[in-house]
């Protein structure tokens, strides 16, 4: 591939973690579970470094747990990770803006936002203006959402 992501070596140390050996049936045991912006750069089993953006995949069936670089996590594995990652830097730069949807389902399923922040989030996701409550509640959301991010590890 020639840009530091070697994929025999990432889909070597998956499947050596997988009960499939098959890597496209391998890579369905595999769900992504948690967000991690490293303070210090780190190493992505592919052997990519530095990584900051790093993505926590279990595997549903042996149960094992690892941390992949954001990027392997989108181009090998298919999840939308650099979704969420990107919702997190534009609520980092500015708190009045949402984080989408991905980002959005994401949360909601690690418990991270309740049952009312994510209906809230899908009528007024697309919205630009907001009453001042509405505002407050989006904020509250995106600071629950970057609590999460900085305690690394949210699983
Ligand atoms: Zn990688």
């Amino acid at each position: 591939m020639g840009d530091g992501f070697n994929f025999a070596q990432l889909k070597k140390a998956i499947l050596g973690l997988s009960k499939a050996t098959d890597w496209e049936v391998a890579k369905k045991e595999w769900k992504l579970v948690g967000i991690t912006e490293a303070d210090e750069p780190e190493q992505c089993l592919c052997g990519h470094f530095p990584i900051i953006d790093l993505c926590s995949i279990t595997n549903g069936t042996t149960g094992n747990t690892v941390d992949v670089g954001n990027v392997c996590v989108k181009r090998f594995l298919g999840f939308r990770s650099d979704l969420i990652f990107a919702s997190i830097k534009r609520i980092r730069k500015d708190m009045t803006k949402a984080i989408g949807e991905d980002a959005t389902v994401f949360f909601h399923q690690r418990g991270v936002i309740n049952n009312w922040e994510y209906g809230f989030q899908q009528s007024t996701m697309k919205k630009r203006k907001l009453s001042g409550a509405q505002l407050a509640s989006r904020r509250q959301i995106n600071e629950k959402v970057l609590a999460a991010i900085s305690r690394r590890g949210i699983a």
